[in-house]
């Protein structure tokens, strides 16, 4: 049966054969957006609690933890090879020596076949791309910017302190280079509405890049935003999983089908998520929606 949009699965079936899987590496950046080169407190929704220099710091090195989350999935897929992740905080935010000496570390461990750098689109200079490029003509090399919104006002809101303009600077320069581009974006913004979430995908299907992932708001507890929101200083669109489904089908038909939708949703720690409560897998999200997709196409 034909799926019903362009997935990540698709994506990496154009670049690889057999089976591939992301490996997350937290290999201690901080972030531009706390330690004040961009702005101090991070972004509202950020669980502060779960920044500091402590937790910060991992417990083992890249190689190591790429090892260990090998092992995990070897058990179940002998063959299988892997991209490394460098997802927590900001991964470019270091001088060039330690970020190439990092990256380059992921790529020695076996069975690593490239690796995807999850980054701010303000922490992306020239001379770091100059870098990336050359790495890309020998191995896979993505780079996912966390976008959020095309909407300043909420970008403001939100104290995410970059622009919708440096994302599109960011991601032209990136795509300019050869190198693969991910957009993360985040549904349920405080005081945006359903025209302009639609808007943001509107504008990120004008720009080239290779995969979006959505995520839905989470009221996480011990961050500014869920403080705000029990102060009653503003509130976020409450939605529920059929007023999710909905927008995630007007998503679906909205956005340039050549980009590819890696995701839908996340789930925050139960013990921290305040809102919204849908119990749902990720995977159980999709089937919901695909049905959904499928039943509208009928
Ligand atoms: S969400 Fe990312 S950019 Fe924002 S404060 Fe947290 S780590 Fe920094």
């Amino acid at each position: 049966m034909a799926k019903p949009y362009r997935d990540f699965s698709d994506f990496l079936a154009e670049h690889f054969s057999g089976k591939i899987q992301k490996i997350s590496v937290n290999a201690g950046f901080s972030c531009p957006n706390r330690d004040g080169t961009v702005g101090t407190g991070g972004c509202t929704y950020c669980n502060n609690q779960t920044f500091n220099p402590g937790y910060c710091l991992p417990a083992l090195g890249v190689a190591e933890q790429l090892e260990e989350g090998k092992r995990f999935f070897a058990r179940k897929y002998p063959s299988m090879r892997f991209l490394a992740y460098f997802q927590a905080y900001t991964n470019t935010h270091a001088d060039i020596d330690r970020l190439s000496r990092l990256y380059e570390e992921a790529l020695a461990v076996d069975g690593i076949v490239g690796i995807i750098i999850g980054t701010r689109p303000d922490c992306m200079p020239d001379r770091l791309l100059d870098y990336l490029e050359g790495l890309s003509t020998r191995t896979f090399v993505m780079v996912e910017y966390g976008a959020e919104s095309c909407h300043d006002s909420t970008l403001q809101l939100i104290n995410r302190c970059h622009t919708w303009s440096q994302t599109v600077d960011a991601v032209n320069r990136t795509s300019a280079r050869g190198i693969h581009v991910g957009l993360h974006m985040i549904m349920g913004l405080p005081g945006e509405t359903t025209d302009m979430m639609l808007e943001s995908v509107d504008a990120l299907s004008a720009l080239p890049i290779d995969t979006v992932k959505f995520h839905q708001l989470q009221l996480v507890r011990g961050t500014r935003l869920a403080r705000d929101v029990e102060e009653g200083l503003y509130d976020v669109p409450r939605m529920s999983v059929d007023d999710y489904i909905n927008l995630c089908v007007a998503i679906v038909r909205r956005i340039n089908p050549s980009v590819a939708i890696e995701r839908f949703t996340s789930q925050s720690p139960e013990e921290l998520l305040i809102y919204p409560r849908w119990g749902l897998k990720n995977y159980q999200f999709v089937n919901l929606l695909e049905r959904r997709l499928r039943e509208a196409a009928r």
